[in-house]
């Protein structure tokens, strides 16, 4: 059965998108720890970060890294942490977080956001890329 990321991708799921490419997806946690906390995956599902490939894990990382820097410009925060967990969704993903203290990293303090909210973030974001 296919994760629930990968309905995300194939549009069966809705979600507030960022960005994606061939290979990768981009969208807002829906659960976010603070406004425009941000999940990279790859469209290949794969379970546990570690069991991808050499290529689609450096991919992963370079395009993290572009919506990280995107992040940075659209959002005041003091810098955009990036996180791995893995324990609820089984299929690799990389959390995105603006990161302002340490709370903020630590899942433990959630956000709750209206959907213009989430959607007024998201077009932040995608604006700076
Ligand atoms: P983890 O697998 O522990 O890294 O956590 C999975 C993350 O996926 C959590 O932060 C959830 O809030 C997030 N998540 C689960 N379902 C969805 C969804 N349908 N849309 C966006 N984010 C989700």
């Amino acid at each position: 059965m296919p994760s629930i990321f990968t309905k995300i991708i194939n549009g069966e799921i809705p979600c507030y998108k960022i960005a994606e490419d061939d290979h990768f997806f981009a969208f807002l946690d829906i659960n976010p720890n603070v406004k425009g906390h941000t999940l990279c995956i790859p469209k290949k599902e794969i379970d546990k970060i570690t069991d991808l490939d050499e290529e689609t894990y450096l991919g992963l990382m370079g395009f993290s890294r572009k919506i990280a820097k995107a992040m940075e410009a659209a959002i005041d925060c003091k810098r955009v942490g990036i996180t791995v967990i893995g324990l609820e969704v089984p299929h690799a993903h990389v959390h995105l977080i603006p990161l302002d203290q340490m709370k903020d990293a630590t899942f433990q303090h959630k956000v709750s956001l209206k959907a213009q909210e989430f959607e007024a973030i998201a077009a932040q974001i995608r604006s700076k890329l």
